[in-house]
């Protein structure tokens, strides 16, 4: 904890001047350009890897980046998508896995999850998709532990994509072209990202380009 007091400290001395004009600003309103939806996993750091100043991004974080489907609960989740789409009318939806997910783990590896019944409950209930990600590791025997991690982690992200065109708002401002959702995957120990490509029907390192430079990031 006191890591933490210690970077509060820091922050209002050496960052918060540096930021100040631009938080004073949004005190009195924002407009974020994008809701992001990842992990709550605290090696994900959405701000840092995409540089993000403040006001840039919309957070939703949990555990396993999963979007429940519209429907029989109240949620949180569903009232932050529609708070995004309608009221601070983002242009793009990003949801963002990451490798080595212990919420992705739990899923190739049920019989952990006795001491963890509400880990084993949200799976099952952000998910149908739990079913058909597990039923998609069936026929992928043959790879590594490692590789069905991220084969489950990529499905994973395309299932939520999947259950967020279930929510009206999103599906009102996909048919306005208002809207864009995209796929992200966050390599820890790269620092990369890869984002799906529809057309080729697999998750690719995400080409940027930054001052003349072609990079791939
Ligand atoms: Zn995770």
């Amino acid at each position: 904890m006191n890591r933490l007091r210690a970077g509060y400290a820091r922050f209002r001395t050496s960052v918060f001047p540096g930021v100040a004009p631009a938080l004073q600003k949004l005190a009195h309103g924002q407009a974020p350009e994008a809701l992001l939806i990842t992990c709550s996993d605290s090696r994900v750091m959405p701000e840092m890897i995409l540089q993000a100043e403040p006001g840039q991004i919309f957070p939703i974080r949990l555990a396993g980046n999963l979007v429940p489907r519209p429907g029989v609960d109240p949620s949180g989740i569903a009232a932050t998508v529609e708070y995004a789409v309608r009221a601070l009318k983002v242009a793009d939806i990003i949801v963002c896995g990451h490798s080595g997910c212990g919420a992705m783990k739990e899923l190739m590896e049920r019989a952990h999850t006795h001491d963890l019944p509400d880990v084993t409950s949200w799976l099952e209930y952000a998910g149908p998709s739990a079913r058909w990600l597990r039923s998609s590791l069936e026929e992928a025997k043959n790879l590594s532990d490692a590789e069905r991690l991220q084969l489950i982690s990529e499905a994973n992200v395309l299932a939520q994509l999947d259950h967020l065109q279930q929510h009206q708002a999103v599906r009102d401002g996909l048919a306005a072209g208002t809207l864009a959702l995209h796929g992200w995957m966050f390599d820890i120990p790269n620092g990369e990202l890869r984002e799906f490509n529809e057309k080729t029907g697999v998750f690719e390192p995400m080409v940027v380009e930054l001052e003349n430079e072609r990079l791939v990031a």
